[in-house]
């Protein structure tokens, strides 16, 4: 028999190799920043077109390249990094596989310039496809600049495959974020589709923060110190109190890299056990510094996983540093510093247990009693809009309810329409600030006051599609937002679509907001809640379900508008939202799929009292 085997073609292995490197253009842009930063460059300069889609450049002021090296780079394995498999266990750069530049040209097209500072001229090439198809010399300053065009035009199923822009945008931005953060000392700036989105001059950490969150970040942290053999630990961790439902802003670097740690997380949240609800999240931005030697470094480049030779002490470490800090800043537990928090740890060489550093605290410490907490306040601040927010939103048509929702009648589901006239004519009354008991036909009915009020307003705003744009309640006082940059990209990109919905929502300067316009239902809500928790939910709901923009939205100002549980409702009220309910095209079911509505029937009532 003929033999079988042979060696795949170098651009079809480059392309296989692609696929676990470039999975979208947000890895195409970590890639080049890396590159970049291990060229020491002290500017790097990032612009992207339609998300990266058409267009990723990134230009720095690093070392530059020279001819034969600008040829070099695309090679697969080629690296200048590490020379023999020793330069692994003391690794000081972010690449070192020579992999990703010979990816990234398999999957677009890229034009390279570069020079070094002895060289006199500059070098052009262009890739295709992994074809090599120019090389020439250039004007060029020194230092290097990728453009990389059309990423998958030589792949359309993985071009198809990728997701509407302000998806792929996001990505980008978080990628940029996670380079920019550990680097303050480096000049970045980034450019989406002609406008300016950062521009960070070298600083200091807390201005790198500010800079890339939002400039009330410096009031939001508590800084962190504590070196000891093992590891460094530095950084800033958020006050519980700005503590979020939606898991955001929580960076681990380990020698400046970025990784995800669900070890080290249950770390820094077993720090905040007593300070934060169980579902809130703080913010961290933490760097661990490790001598190299202790990291095991067998993962691949574009993971973010990281494996520590000593992960039980740096876990101790780390918690006991994070609960130092908050308490510190006088914001948790009452510690004893002098006699338990002063350690020097050193490297576990042996068979050493290492004993996790104790920490003593009262244990009926409670954040909620404490007058400096600010948390109980501002509960009772959100519980004090919510009730207004009810009254207003039903005070205009107590009077005339069919004005809320004008579903026209043919829209109603067949046979439900009995069901709906009846519900007017019966009586209502609420259980346990929860349920709205009525009953239609003899069968008894029990309603959740908050999802079918979710139901009710979420079919609403949908309506503004179809039918007519919701009207629009200019606001008395404007209402100036400073938001994060991710999410003032968010909310331009959701422009149009809050339009749709009744806000009047215009930018102001860099991440800030006024909001001149609430829909008009809506009466005077405390526009800043709803914004960010609208803003919040609607990227929950990206994170795990495949609704489109304008669903996306329309549930997340459901969720945010509607009126909550423990309130409690008059009789008119209650027949109102048992009405709107009945009119809806789903009355049965939550925007997120839990059910509104109980039904004992008749049937099940006799049967029971005939035992
Ligand atoms: P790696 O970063 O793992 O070495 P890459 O494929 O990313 O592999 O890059 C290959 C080589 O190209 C690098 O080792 C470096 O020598 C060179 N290089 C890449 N980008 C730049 C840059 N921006 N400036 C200078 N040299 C660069
Ligand atoms: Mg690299």
């Amino acid at each position: 028999m003929s033999n079988i085997i042979s060696l795949l073609p170098e651009h079809v292995a480059n392309q296989i190799a692609a696929g676990e490197v470039v999975q979208r253009p947000a890895s195409v842009v970590k890639e080049l920043l890396e590159n970049a930063i291990d060229a020491g460059a002290t500017q790097i300069k990032l612009i992207v077109k339609d998300a990266g889609k058409t267009q990723i450049q990134v230009i720095d002021n690093g070392s530059g390249m020279s001819p034969f090296d600008a040829r070099m780079c695309f090679e697969r394995h080629a690296t200048s990094k590490i020379k023999s498999a020793d330069d692994l266990f003391n690794l000081h750069t972010k690449g070192f596989r020579g992999e990703a530049l010979a990816s990234i040209a398999a999957v677009a097209q890229v034009e390279l310039k570069t020079k070094q500072s002895s060289d006199t001229v500059g070098q052009l090439i262009e890739i295709e496809g992994g074809k090599f198809v120019n090389q020439t010399e250039c004007q060029s300053p020194v230092g290097t600049s990728f453009s990389v065009k059309n990423l998958f035009f030589n792949i359309p199923a993985r071009r198809n495959f990728l997701k509407e822009d302000s998806t792929e945008l996001r990505h980008i931005i978080d990628e940029f974020e996670r380079v920019a953060l550990p680097h303050y000392n480096i000049h970045f700036i980034m450019y989406s589709n002609n406008n300016e989105i950062f521009n960070l001059p070298p600083s200091g950490l807390i201005q790198r923060i500010m800079g890339l969150f939002s400039n009330s970040m410096n009031q939001k942290l508590v800084p962190i110190e504590q070196t000891t053999d093992v590891v460094k630990i530095s950084g800033y961790v958020g006050k519980p109190e700005t503590a979020k439902k939606k898991r955001g802003d929580q960076y681990f670097f380990v020698n400046n890299r970025f990784i995800k740690s669900p070890y080290l997380n249950h770390a820094v949240y077993e720090a905040y056990r007593e300070l934060t609800a169980h579902d809130a999240h703080p913010a961290w931005y933490l760097f661990l510094e490790v001598d190299a030697k202790n990291i095991d470094i067998n993962i691949h480049p574009t993971k973010t996983e990281i494996k520590f030779i000593d992960d039980k002490t740096i876990y101790a470490l780390l918690h006991s540093s994070v609960k130092r800090a908050l308490g510190k800043a006088n914001v948790g537990p009452s510690l004893d510093f002098e006699s338990e928090m002063s350690f020097n740890i050193e490297a576990n060489t042996g068979n050493r247990i290492i004993e996790p550093p104790k920490v003593s605290y009262n244990p009926d410490y409670n954040p909620f009693k404490k007058n400096s907490g600010g948390y109980k306040s501002a509960e009772t601040e959100l519980e004090r809009s919510n009730k207004k927010n009810w009254e207003t939103l039903y005070e205009g048509f107590k009077s005339n309810p069919e004005e809320l929702i004008d579903i026209p009648l043919e829209n109603q589901i067949e046979g439900q329409s009995e069901l709906k006239q009846a519900s007017v004519t019966y009586k209502t009354f609420q259980v346990g600030g929860k349920y709205i008991v009525t009953s239609f036909n003899n069968d008894v009915v029990l309603v959740d006051q908050q999802r079918a009020h979710e139901r009710i307003l979420y079919e609403h705003f949908l309506s503004s599609k179809e039918q007519k744009p919701i009207s629009t309640q200019k606001v008395l006082f404007p209402v100036h937002l400073e938001l994060s940059t991710n999410d003032f990209v968010l909310i331009r990109n959701l422009d149009a679509e809050f339009k749709l919905l009744g806000f009047d929502i215009e930018p102001f300067g860099k991440n800030n907001i006024v909001i001149n316009g609430t829909p008009a239902e809506l009466g005077d809500f405390n526009a800043q809640q709803m914004i960010e928790g609208v803003l919040e939910n609607y990227k929950l709901n990206l994170l795990d379900k495949k609704v489109d923009i304008h669903d996306n939205l329309c549930r997340a100002l459901a969720k945010n508008t509607c009126i909550k549980y423990g309130k409690n409702l008059e009789e008119a009220e209650m027949q109102m939202i048992v009405t709107h309910l009945l009119n809806c095209t789903d009355p049965l079911y939550s925007p997120n799929g839990k059910p509104v509505m109980m039904e004992i029937s008749r049937e099940e009532t006799e049967k029971f009292f005939k035992r």
